[in-house]
């Protein structure tokens, strides 16, 4: 311990160094800000190096990221290394400007507007980062084999995904349309894609309502399977090309607004035995207590 008291500046920016190969991010910060305090020939890089270990912590901010951009921008560092990565700073500086566009678009609630952001976003990474590996993904990620067209393309198929779930409320098949896109994007880099596929296959089925009859598409979104006894005698026959129940004689479709209005119903009709039932309970307790006291002041 009192040796530490002896180290200088670049002993102490060197620690830092070696911290952020073993990813203590925080360590490093600390050490980076003592060897500012001794002074340092490094100092310049050390305010940087300050600057993204903060990033590593706190990855989910868009203002750090705004922050970290201008401060990078403004740094007379040119180029740098960063654990294993060698970065150039005008470079980082742009992929965390477009890192915190990311962030504020993901935390918009779901509508067609946003997909449109998504889908600019994307095109921008495509621009301006290209085939370039993206070094924040592999700073603050591990991720050594994103690109900027990689990253662009998980964006595009974002954007059909939140356009599909959008569209699908008032139009099924332009919803099954957005989450054939979306499946091609994930296709492309190296996705199964296969929740796209689902989606694409239940937002363009039909059936007719089981209740009351209408013509409904939208698997999961605007009609359910419900388990039913559904007798041989109710079975439909072959040639009926929307079917109002699956092969399997344990189930019937209903369209969202009949399955919903039954779900409330019932609901209520089981709030109000709950609450009659701890009314009666409620009365129990009150009748023994006032037995027990009887029965102690009787004593
Ligand atoms: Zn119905």
């Amino acid at each position: 311990m009192a040796f530490g008291l002896f180290k200088n500046g670049d002993e102490l920016f060197t620690e830092g160094v070696d911290l952020i190969k073993r990813k203590e991010y925080k360590k490093a910060t600390k050490q980076f800000h003592k060897a500012l305090d001794k002074e340092t020939s490094n100092e310049d890089l050390s305010r940087l190096y300050i600057i993204i270990c903060d990033l590593c912590d706190n990855d989910n901010d868009a203002a750090e990221f705004i922050n970290a951009a201008e401060k990078i921008n403004s740094s007379n560092v040119k180029r740098f290394q960063f654990g294993l990565t060698e970065v150039d700073s005008k470079e980082f500086a742009l992929e965390c400007t477009l890192m915190a566009e990311e962030i504020e678009i993901a935390g918009r609630p779901d509508s067609m507007e946003k997909g449109k952001a998504l889908k600019e976003l994307a095109q921008k990474y495509q621009m301006n980062v290209g085939n370039k590996p993206l070094k924040i993904n592999e700073i603050l990620k591990g991720e050594t084999s994103s690109t900027g067209i990689s990253e662009a393309l998980v964006l595009q198929a974002t954007a059909y995904e939140t356009m599909g779930m959008v569209a699908v409320m008032s139009d099924p098949k332009k919803g099954a349309e957005y989450m054939q896109m979306a499946y091609n994007f994930r296709r492309q880099i190296g996705d199964s894609g296969e929740k796209d596929m689902n989606m694409m296959k239940g937002f363009s089925r039909s059936v007719k309502c089981w209740l009351c009859g209408r013509t409904v598409t939208g698997e999961g979104i605007h009609f359910v399977t419900t388990s039913s006894d559904v007798a041989p005698v109710f079975k439909e026959d072959g040639s009926v090309i929307l079917k109002s129940s699956p092969e399997d004689n344990h189930s019937i479709y209903m369209c969202k607004p009949c399955y919903s209005a039954i779900s409330n119903r019932s609901d209520q009709i089981s709030r109000a035995y709950y609450d009659k039932a701890m009314e009666e309970m409620h009365r129990m307790e009150m009748r023994l207590e006032a037995e027990i006291a009887a029965v102690r002041y009787s004593k």
